[in-house]
């Protein structure tokens, strides 16, 4: 070689993006320790389909790992773990740190709540001798993923003597299923003229409950009364009780392996409990940290985060002010010298939809935990732009600890969108970036991730907490 190429090639090196990246720079152990930790996260995610689902998993979980639940007043000292049960639908789970909460938190904030579909609150009809539910969808769903699919029920109902009645059908080896009816190819000659967003109405999504009549005689609406009456003996409720109930229909499959290799998982709800559990673990794995570790587990990111168990109400806030006081200082203080990771899914570059997005600043499934310095839309539209010195403080956080990592903007400029809950904690002054896990097909009813970048998540949440 002449002394040319080698000084190019020297240069190259040291100048030019590194190529060697993501999951060939790890060795075969490590590959396996990733697949080890995710025996633990399938189990995990079939048990958290819904936000109520993954709250009472996480706590069990916490509970077994010696979290008890915060006494507000009471004292606290360095590495004392403590949950916070907002609800039923969002969680806080904490280790207090050697500093207090003086000098900031860490915080490490996913969703639990995933795209599906809710009964309304007046669902179950009859037509033509079939019993139905009448459904509103939740989220950003493509509506005809979700026919012709097995479907699994899953919720409260709150009766009028105040009992809170657990509903989980369809989950089950041998319970039956539900499932929402397509329409033939062979008379679906007029739908698919129709652009996507006509050909599937959001009334059409009507869920099969039943086709047997109460009984013989010649009365309206036997099918459903016997759908009504079956429900009565399982549940103990009437007609009456669906209004005030929240039931959502989620699909019932259990995450499985994907491809020859096992390289991959498909499951329901990667987006955001690929996230949310690597951080909870994180949180529990986390001995005695620097700066009181905090990891939320919030609800209703996928429809904007409002309500009272959203990332846009003050239960985090009220939180940390409680911890502030009991150390004198003031919650402001504390909450504006806090740390975020916004720990939430990028849409993993697509081979088959390639125009989507801009190869250069996508996220790869198996190149690592994925770090999107901003989302939005349109010129940056909706997002808190995460700034050039604390993106650069997570990049040598992420070096130093040997994480296997990427950048990743959510497609092409102009295509389309999205937003995290990164902003609504940016507002409360604090310095926050989204970090989490690149998604294949997200928001689709079997959505797909890579060990190693839901492994390197984890690695990064606990990273960041020590
Ligand atoms: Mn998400
Ligand atoms: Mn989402």
């Amino acid at each position: 070689m002449c002394d040319k190429e080698s000084k190019t090639k020297e240069f190259k090196e040291k100048l030019l993006l590194s190529k060697k990246s993501g999951i060939k720079r790890l060795s075969e152990e490590e590959i396996a320790k990733a697949d080890a930790w995710c025996e633990d996260y399938k189990v995990f995610l079939d048990n958290s389909k819904t936000e109520r689902d993954a709250v009472e998993y996480s706590i069990a979980l916490l509970e077994k790992n010696g979290f008890t639940e915060y006494e507000c007043g009471k004292k606290y000292n360095a590495g004392d773990k403590v949950y916070v049960n907002n609800r039923g639908k969002a969680l806080i789970a904490a280790v207090m740190g050697k500093k207090g909460v003086s000098e900031g938190t860490r915080l490490a904030i996913a969703h639990i709540d995933s795209p599906r579909i809710d009964l309304k609150p007046n669902p179950l009809y009859e037509a033509n001798d079939l019993a139905l539910f009448k459904n509103h969808y939740y989220g950003g769903i493509r509506k005809y993923q979700w026919l012709a699919i097995p479907l699994a029920l899953h919720g409260v109902v709150s009766l009028l003597d105040g009992t809170d009645v657990k509903v989980n059908f369809g989950e089950d080896e041998s319970d039956p299923v539900l499932c929402i009816s397509d329409l033939l190819p062979h008379l679906a000659y007029e739908q698919v003229t129709k652009p996507l967003n006509k050909a599937f109405d959001g009334e059409d999504l009507n869920v099969l409950v039943g086709s047997r009549p109460f009984s013989d005689e010649d009365e309206a609406d036997l099918v459903k009364l016997n759908v009504m009456n079956i429900l009565n003996q399982k549940y103990g409720i009437t007609e009456d009780d669906f209004l005030s109930a929240e039931l959502c229909l989620v699909p019932t499959y259990k995450t499985k392996d994907v491809g020859f290799d096992r390289s991959l998982l498909g499951g329901y709800g990667h987006d955001d409990k690929c996230c949310a559990y690597p951080a909870i673990m994180a949180a529990i794995d986390v001995e005695a940290p620097e700066y009181t570790a905090i990891t939320v587990l919030c609800d209703k990111e996928e429809t904007g985060s409002d309500g009272n168990t959203g990332m846009q109400s003050d239960f985090l806030r009220y939180f940390i002010n409680d911890l502030a006081k009991a150390e004198g200082v003031e919650g402001y203080h504390a909450i504006s010298k806090s740390k975020c990771l916004s720990a939430d899914v990028n849409a993993a570059y697509d081979p088959t939809y390639a125009s989507a997005f801009e190869g250069r600043n996508s996220c790869y499934l198996n190149k690592g935990v994925v770090i999107s310095k901003y989302t939005g839309h349109g010129g940056k539209g909706g997002t808190s732009d995460a700034s050039a010195e604390y993106m650069g403080e997570v990049r040598r956080m992420l070096e130093k600890n040997d994480i296997i990592w990427q950048v990743g903007e959510l497609g092409r400029v102009d295509l389309g969108g999205g937003g995290t809950i990164a902003k609504y904690i940016a507002n409360m002054n604090v310095d926050t970036v989204d970090l989490g896990v690149p998604v294949l097909s997200m928001h689709a009813p079997f959505e797909i991730i890579s060990k190693i970048d839901i492994y390197m998540a984890y690695r990064a949440f606990f990273s960041f907490f020590e």
